[in-house]
């Protein structure tokens, strides 16, 4: 892989000004040890996950989802953050322009250090209030309680997206807008089935970003990126950054 090549192709110079945003998805936590969705590897290997989520379901705030939700914490709780998840805090800071969006409910962005992060479908360190809507840090495993309570009195659901669910359209629209002026996107470890994240490179594309995959298999997406690099996201997007770093140092080289 000459990741220079890559950047020469890509036709842009590097600069604080551009603007910026990057999709993840599960494939960014993978080399910390957290499963993907689909396919070899994924959570629902596991007869244990598949017990515990057959028995989870609406309103969500029943003991029996936070069961499932307290496996996924505690596999959640030994994983660290990768040097992609690092590289992305680096890539923040550098321009003005950063959006981070995830499909990620593990919270690992966060704890790497990322400031700004559109969680699209919300956070499994969370928990929301059926009734009143509060939003609830509950980042100790296991809980006391199970279900945990809010304020009022109600039993708390995870604050995570389920299928079928809306997004917040607060978070929704922000993700939308920064991918309608995006210049360069960067679409890292997501399979690309799962809308309205899915769209979201290709509405980068419609506004004439560059879109860059990261992912070690080809996607549905691959065949409308302007660049497919086929690695892994804690191997590719440091190298990525720095062979950027390095040609954004020679400003006056414009490729
Ligand atoms: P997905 O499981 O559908 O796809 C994962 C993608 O990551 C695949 O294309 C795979 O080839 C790629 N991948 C695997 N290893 C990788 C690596 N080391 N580097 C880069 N890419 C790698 O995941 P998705 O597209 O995010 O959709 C799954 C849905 O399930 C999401 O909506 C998400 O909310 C949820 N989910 C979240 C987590 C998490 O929070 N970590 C984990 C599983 C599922
Ligand atoms: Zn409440």
């Amino acid at each position: 892989m000459n990741l220079e090549e890559f950047v020469k192709k890509l036709g842009l110079t590097i600069n604080p000004k551009l603007h910026v945003v990057v999709l993840t998805g599960a494939g960014i936590s993978a080399e910390s040890g957290v499963p993907i969705f689909r396919g070899k590897g994924s959570m629902w290997e596991n007869p244990e996950a598949r017990k515990l989520a057959s028995k989870a379901g609406p309103p969500w705030n029943t003991r029996e989802t936070w069961e499932f939700y307290e496996w996924r914490r505690k596999l959640v709780s030994k994983c660290k953050p990768n040097a992609a998840h690092y590289t992305l805090v680096e890539m923040e800071k550098y321009f003005e322009d950063f959006c981070l969006i995830t499909q990620n409910v593990d919270g690992l962005h966060g704890k790497a250090g990322s400031k700004n992060v559109l969680e699209l479908h919300g956070n499994m360190w969370k928990g929301r209030c059926v009734r009143c809507g509060k939003i609830v840090s509950l980042p100790e495993t296991p809980l006391k309680n199970i279900p945990p309570y809010c304020e009022c009195g109600t039993a708390l659901r995870p604050h995570v997206v389920q299928f079928g669910e809306p997004i917040d359209p607060n978070v929704l629209t922000a993700a939308l807008t920064a991918c309608s002026r995006a210049e360069l996107f960067f679409v890292v470890g997501t399979s690309g089935v799962v809308s309205p994240a899915a769209q979201m490179p290709l509405i980068a594309l419609q506004h004439g970003a560059k879109v860059v995959e990261i992912n070690p298999n080809p996607t549905v997406l691959t065949p409308y990126m302007t660049i497919s690099i086929r690695g892994k996201a804690a191997e590719v997007l440091p190298q990525l950054w720095k062979t950027f770093l390095l040609f954004s140092q020679k400003q006056e080289v414009k490729f």
